[in-house]
């Protein structure tokens, strides 16, 4: 932050997907933007999603058609601006004798699924009879399989760089970034709020920054700052904790994801393809918890695998096999509606009355970010009393995709590259364009052409990469939301001493600080993704 008395036009709370967005925006607005973390980007519920970029097809069935078309049209804009992390994904919906959503309920929401995304890229549905479907996935369970629904939405494999993307925009953009700085107080004048102050995590001290317009884009934290000002904000969130396992490929695994409502209690959820392996979930249950130790249970576990299995037989998944899980908070609004399946997952931007300097985000989905943000900053230049430029993010593709056409960067980076066919597979599906950056560094030295991962192939200068390039402070930033290593079967757990490593070689940290760190990234992996032991 350039000196303690600059005063932005707008600050931003939270670095998850919608600040990050709201920040982008704003930046590309011409507005001057502090964004500001507790912790690093996209470390909050966006890294803990069920990572599909989807219409949300359920919500039909709670008549919230608005955001169905939204999320839809949100859908497009993101294959069109993030092509190399939003990609197309073919779902089926196997339909069984008993279940709640008989063939005619799914036909039925399958039409109005289509007709809610006319000009759209994607293919429409299709129907299946039980032949046809067992073709599709041979290891459903036959017994009282009605047919089938298949349908495309899409998947954004990491949405931890979907964040970190549009932060790195919003700085080209001119916005500034404070990551591992608490936001402790909301600075009242005139009872006008006129900034914040926040402590860093690591120094200890404690900055104050002004700025006009103030948005709480803290996700399921909401609340938490919100009490930082006068303490008497109505409660805005009521949070709804989701969790998912991780296995490796299984006896019938499907290729296609699979979307099945389960025999328990009727709630449809996933099992789908993902960074080689199978994400399972999810769950949706109140919570009231600390929201920085959200753990999967031993009941969520027992549920995702049972109904796993009771689909594809012969999987017969285990607690062993579970690679690992994670679970989030779904920042959702707060209702005195006990189910939590049927709170909206629309979202909402907050004008305090008592402040009306202040917007505090409430619900959202990774979907709609853009759409959230683009409503938010309009709203800020109202509240400004300017007039706003256009929104461009709806057609100006993230870094990542900074090419007139994705595919033909693909093919003349493939044929230029010095590096390995896998390699460059690996950097494009990561990094998109800015794989050209990282071959250039190899290029320079040819030792950060090192492969430092087995299971992923990831090399050294991605590493070089996240911490010069990609604002990563630790090596938890570096491998679990740049890299992606972190998401490998260990969890990067057999890689971070090699990352460690390569950090001292070529960034010169010292031994000490890398110990201090390889230990924290344990202790970090153990506490988030690990499953439980069973109760005694
Ligand atoms: C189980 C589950 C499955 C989901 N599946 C999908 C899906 O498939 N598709 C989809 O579109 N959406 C999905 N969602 C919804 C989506 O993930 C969230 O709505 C979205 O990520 C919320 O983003 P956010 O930016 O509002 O919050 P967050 O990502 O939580 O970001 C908030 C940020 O605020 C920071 N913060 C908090 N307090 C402070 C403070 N005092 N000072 C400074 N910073 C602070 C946090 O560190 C955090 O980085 C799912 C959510 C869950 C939980």
């Amino acid at each position: 932050m350039e000196n303690e008395n600059s005063e932005f036009d707008v600050i931003v709370i939270g670095a998850g997907i919608n600040g990050a967005g709201i920040a982008r925006d704003a930046a590309m607005r011409g507005l001057s933007v502090l964004l500001v973390d507790k912790s690093d980007i996209g470390g909050g519920t966006s890294s803990w999603s069920t990572r599909l970029i989807h219409g949300g097809l359920r919500y039909l069935e709670h008549g919230e058609l608005g955001l169905v078309r939204e999320s839809l049209r949100e859908r497009e804009a993101l294959l069109r601006v993030a092509p190399h992390l939003v990609r197309p994904l073919p779902l089926l919906i196997p339909v069984y004798k008993h279940a709640r959503r008989g063939l005619w309920t799914i036909r039925a929401g399958m039409i109005a699924y289509d007709a809610l995304s006319l000009n759209k890229s994607l293919p429409n549905h299709r129907m299946l009879s039980p032949a046809q479907t067992l073709r599709v996935v041979p290891a459903l369970e036959p017994e009282g399989l009605r047919g089938a629904a298949v349908y495309s939405d899409a998947q954004v494999e990491f949405a931890e760089r979907l964040v970190l993307e549009n932060v790195l925009s919003a700085v080209e953009h001119g916005a500034t970034l404070i990551t591992y700085s608490r936001v402790d107080k909301l600075l009242v004048e005139n009872t006008k709020i006129c900034g914040i102050e926040f402590t860093n995590d690591t120094g200890g001290e404690t900055r104050v920054a002004r700025g006009t317009i103030l948005i709480n884009a803290a996700g399921p934290w909401v609340d938490q700052v919100l009490k930082s000002d006068s303490g008497t904000s109505p409660r805005l969130i009521g949070g709804t904790k989701g969790s998912h396992i991780i296995v490796g490929p299984f006896a019938g695994a499907p290729d296609t994801a699979i979307y099945v409502e389960a025999e328990t209690d009727g709630r449809p959820f996933f099992i789908i393809p993902w960074n080689s392996k199978y994400l399972i979930g999810t769950t949706d249950i109140r919570y009231d918890g600390d929201l920085d130790q959200v753990h999967i249970e031993t009941v969520e576990i027992n549920y995702l695998l049972q109904e796993t299995n009771r689909v594809l037989p012969r999987a017969k998944l285990t607690r062993e096999q579970i690679l690992f899980a994670y679970s989030g908070v779904r920042p959702l609004p707060f209702t005195t509606d006990a189910d939590g399946q049927r709170i909206t997952r629309r979202h909402f931007i907050r004008s305090h009355t008592e402040q009306d300097n202040l917007f505090s985000i409430v619900g959202g989905k990774i979907t709609t970010y853009r759409s959230l943000a683009e409503q938010a900053v309009d709203a800020v230049f109202k509240k400004l009393g300017r007039d706003s430029p256009e929104c461009k993010t709806v057609r100006d593709p993230l870094p990542g995709a900074a090419t007139p056409n994705f595919s033909d960067f693909c093919w003349s980076f493939k044929h230029r590259s010095s590096l390995s066919p896998a390699t460059n597979d690996r950097l494009l599906r990561i990094y998109g364009t800015r794989a050209a950056s990282i071959a250039d560094l190899v290029q320079e030295d040819q030792s950060l052409a090192e492969v430092f991962d087995r299971e992923t192939g990831a090399i050294a200068a991605e590493i070089v990469f996240a911490f010069e390039h990609e604002f990563a402070k630790t090596l938890s930033d570096c491998l679990l939301r740049r890299t992606m290593v972190g998401l490998n079967s260990s969890c990067g757990l057999n890689a971070v001493d090699a990352a460690g490593k390569i950090v001292q070689r070529y960034l010169g940290w010292f031994e000490a600080g890398i110990t201090r760190e390889i230990a924290a990234y344990r202790l970090e992996i153990n506490a988030r993704f690990r499953v439980p032991p069973l109760p005694d």
